[in-house]
């Protein structure tokens, strides 16, 4: 069997990360198995559907390096195709017209939770004679197109992740709507599961892997595809995300777009390594860190968890600071290059910015602690308490007098670092203080604190910038 998978999205919200994970899923799978994974965009509720949300999900997709095959389908240029379902249903007595008013199906509900039962339609336009139809026609109301739901049936699937599922027709809810209300002689707007059945046959697809939450429509869902005569897929129902209480990860925990993380200053191979572990059990000396390709060769659902997955910072922060760890500094600075530049900064050299990499690039867990630890190289840095006590201390002053006149006497381009190392050593010889008081007052005037990166590279690259005498002498000001 050829693999075909899809991902579904709805363009009514940004990527979420839980959608993202299915994609990533659904990709490997499909890596696995050399099929193709396709991308259907479910954009047939128009209110809440739009173009900026679809912009966001393909170029999150993109971005994860998630790439898809075939041409995207749009489910809204398929309606005619669910309709013409509809009609077969319609015409094989397997679907009928509903001509509940919304308000007789409130009291239905509110009637049953009366009597504490769970809400359901109750059936009661199913077997209506020509004459019941005529009265309901004639006072005007319009009508929803339900399917018949078999109640005494079982649906019993083999889930790719979950083993044996069955699912007990008696809670479906009652006959499903599969159209939205409209006048009675026409076909009303396709609901979701009718659709993604006829699109999912369409486009052949073998496998449909998506969030536990779908269980109960892969039920319904399996109805339609019997009653239409089309072959059904297998279906994979993967583990929800979820917050450190251990509900469904919601907008309310903060992050959860994928462009948040992208913001944010995440790389996509740490969010594609970290997304595989949330719900993947690797297997046995496989390492945590590891790329898409490796993944791809090694997936396979009887790994992945049944029990939701908790979304772990810490787990995420130690990937990416590995990810950004392992970049040579070029590549480093080539992707932080537009955050800088966004701030305003001027950048004095390509190898500036490659130096600047290696120095501060070990300290990085994400890219957006890189605009955090070059700020002082851009910016006046503010004089901490640290610093402050620092250039108060016995022989400071003096120290920076003494490297202020070594620098005029002996000016330094910042390149050549073996020079900071001699103007150190003849202010030691000059003034007899003690180099630690050097090096530490010098951080001060250059950094405003003492903490920070290698002194003599930071010195090297301020020294390049011209930045480095105007410091020392504004201090002693
Ligand atoms: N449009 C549905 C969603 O975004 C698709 C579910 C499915 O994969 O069938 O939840």
């Amino acid at each position: 069997m050829t693999v075909r998978v899809r991902l579904a999205p709805s363009p009514t919200g940004t990527l979420h990360i839980g959608t993202a994970r299915t994609a990533l899923f659904n990709w490997l799978f499909a890596k696995k198995n050399a099929g193709k994974f396709l991308l259907r965009i479910e954009d047939t509720d128009k209110e809440r559907s739009s173009p900026k949300f679809l912009e966001n999900i393909l170029e999150g997709l993109k971005w994860l390096n998630l790439d898809w095959d075939e041409q995207l389908t749009i489910q809204s240029s398929r309606i005619e195709e669910h309709k013409k379902a509809i009609k077969t249903l319609l015409k094989r007595g397997l679907a009928y017209r509903c001509y509940a008013t919304d308000n007789e199906l409130e009291e239905m509900r509110k009637s049953q939770k009366l009597q504490g039962k769970p809400p359901r339609y109750d059936n009661r336009c199913r077997d209506l004679n020509e004459a019941e139809e005529k009265k309901y026609i004639s006072e005007g109301r319009s009508s929803v197109i339900r399917f018949r739901i078999d109640e005494s049936q079982s649906i019993e699937w083999d889930d790719l992740i979950r083993g044996a599922m069955t699912w007990s027709g008696q809670d479906l809810g009652g006959d499903m709507v599969i159209s939205r209300r409209t006048n009675n002689s026409e076909i009303g707007e396709p609901l979701y599961n009718l659709a993604v059945v006829i699109d999912d046959a369409a486009m052949e697809i073998s496998h449909v892997i998506r969030g536990e939450d779908h269980i109960a429509n892969t039920a319904k869902q399996i109805l339609l595809y019997e009653a239409l005569g089309l072959k059904t897929p297998k279906f994979a129902h993967t583990p929800l995300i979820l917050n450190s209480e251990g509900k469904k990860l919601s907008k309310r925990d903060g992050v959860t777009s994928i462009s948040d993380f992208k913001e944010m200053g995440y790389t996509s191979e740490s969010l594609t390594n970290y997304m595989a572990l949330l719900g993947w059990s690797i297997p046995e000396g496989m390492n945590e860190r590891f790329t898409l390709q490796e993944a791809s060769k090694l997936f396979s659902f009887n790994k992945v968890n049944k029990s939701g997955a908790k979304f772990d910072w810490d787990k995420l922060n130690w990937l990416n600071s590995q990810v950004i760890h392992e970049l040579p500094p070029e590549k480093l600075f080539k992707s932080v290059e537009p955050l800088l530049i966004k701030n305003g900064w001027k950048i004095p050299s390509q190898k500036w910015g490659n130096d600047l990499s290696t120095l501060i690039g070990p300290s990085l867990v994400t890219f957006n602690d890189f605009l955090k630890e070059a700020k002082p190289f851009f910016e006046e840095p503010s004089l901490q308490e640290d610093g402050a006590n620092q250039l108060q201390a016995t022989g400071a002053k003096e120290a920076i007098s003494a490297l202020i006149n070594e620098l005029e006497e002996n000016p330094w381009n910042g390149e050549d670092l073996n020079k900071a190392k001699d103007l150190i050593q003849n202010t030691f010889s000059k003034t007899k203080i003690k180099k630690g008081v050097i090096m530490k007052s010098l951080r001060a005037a250059l950094l405003g604190n003492l903490k920070g990166p290698d002194l003599i590279s930071t010195w090297g690259l301020l020294a390049q910038m011209s930045k480095d005498i105007n410091r020392l002498k504004k201090c002693l000001d």
